[in-house]
């Protein structure tokens, strides 16, 4: 079934007894060619560019809980191609373009706005950086422009610019970032690859691996045993737990970030600002709540929920940057468990079991990565050859050397 206006005029004119669930509830198969475990962005996509692009036949993704119920339904729907590393700009710059097109492309409604994201300058030191970080975006084809004190009191001028602890000097501002509706994402990826014949397994919790002679053979489940040619882990702060069940280590450490929803105003911020000083993101949601997060809470844990001293904390930075946001009433805060790598990048890679394959790393940045993640997770299951964008992407790059470093904060997950 197509989405239209024309076909909600329709049901809303014969009492809505048209419409169809927007994928199939299966039973799983005893065998498929690819099984993708997650059912989160990540997984969702490659499913959908696996049977699309790449004319891969049957696929099951198979999901512990529901669709949308992991970090893709939790994040604070921040998209942006503004990073400096070469191993990485290609990459967030190809997934952007993935998104400028995504609603045409999955005839769903994600609602992505691409309204602006103002990264706040407060020292010359960070003035210098945002212009060498623009300067690399601009190189890999996408948009950045330096503002300063007075570009930014245009945009935002309720922002603390008269008595800040970090004296707002400038932003570098990129245009086409914004943000998308999360949870749209997970739904209309999964009615795409329902529609190119992907079964979609809710509750079906992978419990084990089957491997011989050092190749897959298919995966325990809580509902049975399910034979696989290739098997790809896509399970985000769950990625230690699955990939221990192989045998493997990760270089991964698992630690919950919390995000945040005020009640809703009146429009108030237009774009989405982000401020480097205090560590606070903020935008608003189109139902008027403010959506916002900071740090992450700084301990190991699997917990989707977080502690008080964070909140404290990021709501702090909120006042001490936008003072009129001690007004507002805080409606809701939730966490989700990230999957946060020792240099802050992630992973789509083989693995050394031949038909396993690994997608995972992507620390409080994965939401804006979900096509792109997709794309080339479907590219490498489907060729065995990396995407071109994501070759940096290795799992032993910490034995070569060749780490992906964004932050410049070395092996500190907590930090990146
Ligand atoms: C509070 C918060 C704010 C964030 N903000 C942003 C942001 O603004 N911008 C951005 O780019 N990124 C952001 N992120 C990060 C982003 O959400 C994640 O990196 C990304 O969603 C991870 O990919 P995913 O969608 O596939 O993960 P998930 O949705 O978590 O999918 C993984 C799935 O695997 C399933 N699973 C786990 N174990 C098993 C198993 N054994 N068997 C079967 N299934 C299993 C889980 O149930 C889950 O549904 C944020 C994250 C959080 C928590």
């Amino acid at each position: 079934m197509r989405y239209s206006g024309f076909r909600v005029i329709k049901e809303a004119l014969t009492g809505h007894r048209g419409w169809k669930p927007a994928w199939r509830d299966v039973a799983p198969q005893a065998e498929y060619d690819y099984v993708i475990i997650g059912g989160g962005g990540h997984g969702l996509a490659a499913a959908y560019y696996l049977a699309k692009q790449f004319g891969g036949k049957k696929i099951a993704v198979l999901e512990k809980g529901w669709i949308g119920g992991g970090n893709v339904g939790r994040n604070t729907t921040i998209i942006r191609s503004n990073y400096l590393l070469d191993g990485n700009e290609p990459f967030y710059e190809f997934s952007l373009k993935l998104w400028e097109n995504l609603e045409q492309e999955l005839n769903y409604n994600a609602m992505v706005s691409q309204r602006g994201i103002l990264n706040l300058v407060h020292t010359d030191a960070q003035r210098d950086a945002a212009r060498r970080r623009g300067n690399a975006m601009i190189l890999n084809g996408s948009d950045a422009e330096l503002l300063d004190a007075d570009g930014v009191r245009k945009m935002y001028p309720f922002l603390n610019f008269d008595n800040a602890r970090f004296p707002i000097k400038g932003g570098l501002l990129h245009r086409r970032g914004g943000t998308v509706r999360h949870d749209a994402v997970a739904w209309g990826y999964a009615r795409g690859a329902d529609q190119h014949g992907v079964d979609i397994i809710q509750n079906c919790e992978v419990t084990g691996f089957r491997i011989d002679g050092g190749k897959i053979k298919g995966v325990e489940t809580t509902r049975g045993y399910i034979g696989a040619k290739k098997v790809a882990s896509s399970v985000a702060g769950s990625s230690s737990r699955v990939m221990s069940m192989a045998g493997m280590r990760l270089p991964i450490e698992s630690h919950v970030l919390q995000a945040f929803v005020s009640e809703g105003l009146k429009p108030t911020i237009p774009g989405v600002i982000t401020y480097g000083a205090g560590h606070f993101y903020c935008s608003q949601s189109d139902k008027g709540g403010l959506v916002f997060g900071g740090d992450i809470d700084g301990y190991n844990t699997y917990a989707q929920r977080g502690n008080l001293p964070v909140v404290e904390d990021v709501i702090e930075s909120g006042v001490s940057l936008i003072p009129a946001l001690g007004r507002v009433r805080l409606l809701r805060s939730w966490g989700g468990i990230m999957d946060m790598s020792m240099d802050g990048s992630p992973f789509i890679d083989k693995t050394h079991i031949e038909g396993l394959y690994f997608n995972g790393g992507w620390c409080y940045g994965g939401f804006k990565a979900t096509p792109a993640a997709g794309w080339c997770l479907a590219h490498l299951l489907a060729t065995d050859t990396p995407h071109e964008t994501a070759t940096a992407y290795r799992l032993d790059r910490f034995r070569s050397g060749l780490i992906i470093d964004e932050k410049g904060q070395g092996a500190q997950p907590n930090l990146h």
